[in-house]
């Protein structure tokens, strides 16, 4: 494993939080964040943001070389007013709503599958988090981003119930793209994120995993937050960083 450095402070958890395709990992890690103080980054915004500027300047998604340059080039911040991750600052240029687009979403597993774009896009996240208080969310977080988390969830719905959450989210950008379509797009992106060779979505051997069919949003909030709150202070982090 590479050594990420040590967080800043005891009382400040890195908590990971993975998951596949919507299942409620962004939402309840994003109002978690803010509920216990910390900051929330979502790295898929940052692979949606390097997917988005190669369709924008018309490079192909499946042109490794090309993306891999394009993820090398640009330098990606969280907002210093946004501490809850909704946007990112791409070379100091704020994407949000632009990212979450039906074309996007198409191309995504494809770009993120490209290892060169996954070594850089990591080190940017590395450097997000290596000042401590901090909630990530992706795929590969508590397995290969921050593997010393003083917390590591592993949130899962069922890919119908997914696919509805991810519909209701696209309309509002995209109204008329079909749920049937959505659910396709969900799978297939499930497969792909799952089967790639390099950092697939797996389950961490430490992280906690919960289910959140039917779940009550503000339950599932809670939950995530007792268990910040058990971690914050308990001294764990530091003495396994020393
Ligand atoms: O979470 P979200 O659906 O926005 O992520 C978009 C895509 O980015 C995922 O389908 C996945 O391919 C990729 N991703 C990743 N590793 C992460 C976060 C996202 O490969 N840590």
């Amino acid at each position: 494993m590479v050594s990420i450095g040590v967080f800043s402070a005891l009382t400040d958890p890195v908590v990971a939080i993975d998951g596949p395709v919507a299942s409620g990992k962004s939402s309840v890690g994003k109002a978690a964040a803010r509920i216990v103080g910390l900051r929330f980054l979502d790295t898929g915004i940052m692979y949606r943001a390097v997917t988005w500027l190669a369709l924008h300047r018309g490079i192909a998604p499946t042109d490794a070389g090309a993306v891999a340059e394009l993820a090398e080039r640009c330098r990606m911040e969280l907002p210093q007013e946004d501490e809850i991750g909704t946007s990112i600052l791409v070379d100091g240029e704020p994407l949000g709503d632009e990212l979450v687009t039906a074309a996007v979403d198409s191309n995504v597993s494809a770009v993120s599958a490209v290892p060169a774009v996954r070594v850089e896009l990591v080190k940017q996240q590395r450097d997000i988090a290596r000042s401590g208080g901090m909630v990530m969310a992706g795929r590969d977080i508590g397995s290969v981003v921050l593997p010393e988390a003083d917390l590591k969830l592993y949130i899962d719905a069922a890919p119908e119930e997914r696919a509805r959450r991810r519909h209701s989210q696209i309309i509002s950008t995209d109204p008329g793209v079909p749920y049937e379509q959505v659910l396709a797009d969900t799978l297939r992106r499930d497969r792909m994120d799952m089967e790639r060779a390099d950092s697939p979505l797996v389950i961490a051997a430490d992280a906690v995993v919960m289910r959140t069919d039917g779940m009550d949003f503000d339950q599932t909030v809670s939950v995530v937050v007792e268990a910040i709150r058990s971690v914050a202070g308990s001294g764990r982090a530091m003495e396994q960083r020393r």
